[in-house]
């Protein structure tokens, strides 16, 4: 690269990334072969519209390329050919939250009611919160999950439905670190005639390696980034179920909407180089070795959560069936945020996070939250967790400095 400025601080990121242990449950560490379609001449292209229907020339390539990405898109999440003719997928959404507000726009007219997870309780911004568009432009109502168990209570949610008739409820979070009923969701989103979203974010990869339910033998529309567990790069999907029951119901085609509201509605052209990464990323999560992957990230969590709970940390709801856990650090007198900060110190990168019914502000909240995928990404196993929770532990609890022995570790498990 000529711009050696640019050059110099893209390297020094590498390093970091390369010496440091990334227990960011949204991050991970993509291929080298999804790097080169993401850093490819397709960037390029202008492709406003779809396959078929641009409104520019010269897309036959990336006509080819999109319904490459579509279909290993339908083939990696329903298995049965009959499956994936009833479903749709659109594949341009710049990213997470534009896929989440392009629903929103599709199906539920503004100023009407949706419902899902209150943002400190698990939820995504995106999610109705007050400062997200999402909370601006739609009545936003709120579930959290119950105080004693720190676990979704189906029968709240339900009776909040009722009294509330939202268009439109969305199930699947952020920093929620069990497995998600999509059955009873289908249930209370029946029950009051409601569209069933499911965001799928964080947990995609391990929905399609096996490692969590599906959600789309119950879900409306099931929406996804691509750069989380599935180690695509940063990017988003809709699916839409054209047989939806609520979508003949409203007389709507849901397939339809959400292709109007991605383009034109919110963007305009898109981003050919990342839809070509998403299709290689998809590639590699059909894999036999994927699948593996994924069942190993959440044995990693559980390790992790295990022996964290053996040194005397409250892990909240007690453990996890995912790939994410919160770890009540309140509990020992240390803030989130200090803590988030002395794990960065010795090369350990968390995030602070509020646990359920947080009593302690969101800028200093009481927990930190962990992930395993891209540890898991390195080659780590079990025994490596144990090894980390010991770090975490003699960080928070002792005071101790571990960056040489972090650094150690980084060493015999390198990135790619
Ligand atoms: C990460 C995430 C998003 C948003 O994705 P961005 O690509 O960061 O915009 C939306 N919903 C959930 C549940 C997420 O975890």
């Amino acid at each position: 690269m000529s711009d050696k400025i640019l050059e110099s601080l893209i390297r020094a990121e590498i390093r970091r990334q390369k010496e440091t242990l990334d227990l960011i449950p949204s991050e991970n560490i993509v291929s080298h072969n999804v790097l080169a379609a993401l850093g490819s001449p397709l960037t390029n292209k202008y492709a406003e519209g779809y396959p078929g229907a641009r409104y520019y020339g010269g897309n036959q390539y990336v006509d080819q390329i999109e319904n490459l990405c579509r279909a290993r898109a339908l083939k990696l999440f329903l298995r049965q050919q009959a499956d994936y003719k009833k479903w749709s997928v659109n594949v341009q959404p710049y990213s997470g939250s534009p896929a989440n507000l392009a629903v929103l726009l599709a199906l539920v007219p503004t100023g009407e009611k949706f419902m899902g997870m209150r943002l400190d309780m698990g939820g995504h911004l995106t999610h109705g919160h007050k400062v997200s568009a999402t909370g601006k432009l739609w009545q936003a109502i709120h579930y959290g999950v119950d105080e004693k168990t720190e676990l979704l209570n189906y029968e709240n949610i339900l009776r909040l439905a009722r009294k509330e008739r939202p268009k439109l409820i969305i199930a699947g979070f952020t920093a929620y670190p069990r497995q998600i009923d999509f059955k009873k969701f289908r249930r209370i989103a029946d029950a009051v005639h409601a569209y069933l979203m499911v965001d799928m974010s964080h947990f995609a990869g391990l929905v399609a390696g096996g490692a969590h339910p599906s959600p789309f033998p119950y879900a409306d529309v099931v929406t996804t980034t691509t750069h989380k567990t599935l180690r695509g790069p940063r990017g988003a999907m809709i699916f839409t179920n054209r047989e939806s029951r609520t979508a003949n119901r409203n007389k709507v085609d849901i397939a339809k909407a959400v292709d109007k509201a991605v383009f034109p509605g919110l963007q305009g052209g898109p981003h050919v180089n990342q839809i070509a990464a998403t299709a290689v990323a998809l590639k590699e999560d059909a894999t036999q070795q994927f699948k593996k992957y994924v069942h190993q990230i959440v044995k990693n969590s559980q390790a992790l959560a295990r022996e964290l709970q053996r040194l005397g940390w409250r892990v909240v709801s007690g453990g996890t069936d995912t790939h994410l856990l919160l770890l009540d650090v309140a509990e020992r007198g240390i803030g989130g945020k200090e803590a988030s900060d002395k794990l960065e110190q010795n090369g350990i990168i968390a995030n602070k996070n509020t646990i359920p019914y947080d009593h302690r502000p969101p800028m200093d909240p009481s927990g930190i939250r962990l992930g395993t995928p891209a540890l898991t990404t390195r080659g780590m196993k079990e025994k490596e967790m144990k090894i980390v929770a010991g770090f975490i532990n003699d960080v928070l609890a002792k005071n101790e400095n571990v960056l040489a022995l972090v650094k150690k570790l980084c060493r015999k498990f390198p990135i790619e």
